[in-house]
């Protein structure tokens, strides 16, 4: 593991005083580039930013303002550890399209975004040392939460089809046979984050009957589901096993991250515990994003919208695909079938995280795929993201990136 000095404060009066768990933590590679990536003259192809212009801000406001005047003093106020009811009632009506068609509101819980989510199931689950299967690569902000609980992730992997069985077996097995125990499987199953693939359906009770078979929980983490390209949404884990899957998703790739509502669905025991973490980490979720949420929810046509935006994404994704084959047709990479982003492999010999100070002097910038690996692998992978920038943006973004890797190839 490589420890970035940058961030160790000199002369630190509370050097050595600090919890084990917190020697783990660090900036994520994608956080540290959020400064550069901001900068008006770089195309940031980086960040996993919803692009928020279709939002009804004005009318939106308007009724938000409306929503205050009435019921106020519930909005200022502390609310539910488990959630806003009737919020909770209206995520029924989401969850249906993935097709969980047996959830109740009591079996939903409402979180700080999903991190928070994540965060709790890892603290409820997860002693020091107990394993997690995690796809590789993997999303960065489950890998920092793994860390900071101390656990041991074991990579399963993955290929156009999404998660292998037989991979995510032998790793429990291999696990098993170390004396270690696996705790959960930490699955995104759709439009990967970051490998922008999608387990297939025919995959998907494969993985449960395995999870099932050696008492393995899974945590199927869907934010990006409803962002589909096609003319359908795939199955959720959760909607073949209610018993045996924790899913969690989010408004934040669907309406807006700002307001850090997501959710979590449980199986009873586990459900009681999620609500016991967030009363000791957060008393409650916050009432005014929550009812700020449900008045977006409760006035517009919230699946209109999520259409509009998936026909912008596949635009913009066909446009990085174009120029990829345009400019980098020497890269490899997977066409997503939703969702935010493109991971590219770059020719070998190449490396991607030695390579971006030249990108972002080239004003372009995008996540090494270093970032999503706990070990140092990686290098020869790029996450580029879609989700932002324009078209042009996007073409000139790959434009820029090939000159730079043009360079690289050349010397
Ligand atoms: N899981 C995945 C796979 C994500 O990509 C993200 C956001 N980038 C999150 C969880 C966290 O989302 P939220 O904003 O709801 O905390």
């Amino acid at each position: 593991m490589t420890e970035n000095k940058s961030q160790v404060i000199k002369n630190d009066p509370w050097f050595g005083s600090y919890a084990s768990r917190a020697e783990g933590m660090r900036a994520s590679e994608i956080r540290a580039l959020f400064a550069v990536a901001s900068r008006p003259e770089v195309v940031s192809l980086a960040g996993g930013m919803p692009y928020l212009d279709y939002l009804p801000f004005d009318e939106l406001s308007e009724l938000v303002a409306k929503m205050l005047r009435e019921q106020g003093t519930k909005a200022w106020q502390y609310g539910s550890a488990q959630g806003d009811p009737h919020l909770r009632e209206r995520i029924l009506d989401i969850i249906r399209l993935e097709h969980i068609t047996d959830a109740q509101a009591d079996d939903v819980v409402i979180t700080n975004g999903s991190q928070s989510g994540l965060d709790l199931i890892t603290r409820i689950m997860c002693n020091p040392g107990d394993v997690i299967i995690a796809e590789d690569p993997n999303y960065v902000g489950a890998l920092g939460v793994f860390r900071s609980f101390q656990t041991e992730v074991v990579n399963a992997h993955m290929d156009a089809d999404g998660l292998i069985p037989q991979s995510f077996e032998e790793a429990i097995k291999t696990s098993i046979a170390q004396g270690k125990h696996v705790k959960f499987l930490y699955t995104v199953p759709n439009f990967h984050n970051p490998a922008g693939v999608t387990m297939s359906v025919e995959r998907r009770p494969q993985i449960l009957e395995i999870a099932r078979k050696y008492h393995v929980l899974v945590v199927e983490d869907n934010p990006y589901g409803l962002l589909s390209f096609e003319d359908k949404t795939y199955p959720a884990l959760r909607s073949y096993d209610a018993d045996n899957v924790v899913y969690l998703s989010s408004f934040s790739k669907i309406i807006a991250p700002g307001m850090r509502v997501a959710w979590m669905i449980a199986p009873p025991g586990i459900r009681q515990k999620l609500v016991l973490g967030n009363e000791s980490a957060i008393l409650c979720p916050p009432n005014m994003s929550q009812m700020t949420i449900s008045t977006y929810l409760d006035n517009f046509d919230w699946k209109q919208q999520i259409k509009e935006y998936r026909g912008m994404y596949k635009s913009r994704c066909d446009a990085m695909d174009d120029a990829l084959h345009t400019y980098m047709p020497y890269c490899q990479w997977n066409k997503p079938r939703g969702g935010f982003y493109m991971w590219v492999k770059i020719p070998d010999g190449l490396d991607a995280k030695a390579m971006l100070p030249r990108a972002v002097t080239a004003r372009v910038a995008y996540v090494s795929g270093t970032a999503f690996y706990d070990n140092g692998q990686g290098a020869d992978h790029m996450r580029l993201s879609f989700c932002y920038p324009t078209e042009d943006e996007i073409r000139e973004g790959i434009r820029r990136l090939s000159t730079v890797v043009d360079d690289e190839l050349s010397t």
